[in-house]
């Protein structure tokens, strides 16, 4: 789809900071960092959201999930725990329609984010 964002993303046409890449999926920094280290995981299968994954993207894409956070967690020390965050829909705050799946770091237990 050439006028996804993220599909250019994934090809290389819009930079990015990749954090993990494999041939499912493409991790990287979100634009708007709502933590340090927010890291968006993207399939690299253009699927709009939730409801348009079979069984077999699901699995692989939600099972790289531990590795990557793993991976994150090790980047940074300071880091205690992270939220996953998955919009799904307009009504549900997903502003960019390929599906992601936000993984946002926590620093202390009162940090706040957007
Ligand atoms: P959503 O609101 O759909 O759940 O999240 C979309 C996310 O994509 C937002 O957090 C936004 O900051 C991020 N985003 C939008 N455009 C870009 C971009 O060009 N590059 C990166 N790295 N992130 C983007
Ligand atoms: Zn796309």
């Amino acid at each position: 789809m050439t006028d996804c964002i993220f599909c250019k993303i994934i090809d290389g046409e819009i930079p990015s900071y990749t954090v993990y890449e494999d041939d499912v999926v493409k991790a990287f920094l979100d634009i708007s960092q709502g933590t340090p280290g927010h890291t968006l995981v993207v399939p690299k299968k253009h699927v709009k959201d939730l409801f348009e994954y079979d069984e077999d993207l699901a699995a692989a894409v939600f099972s790289r999930l531990p590795k990557i956070a793993r991976a994150i967690k090790k980047s940074n020390p300071a880091i205690k725990g992270m939220n996953i965050v998955n919009n799904n829909g307009e009504v549900a705050y997903q502003s960019v329609f390929h599906s992601h799946i936000h993984l946002i770091p926590r620093y202390t237990d009162h940090d706040d984010f957007k």
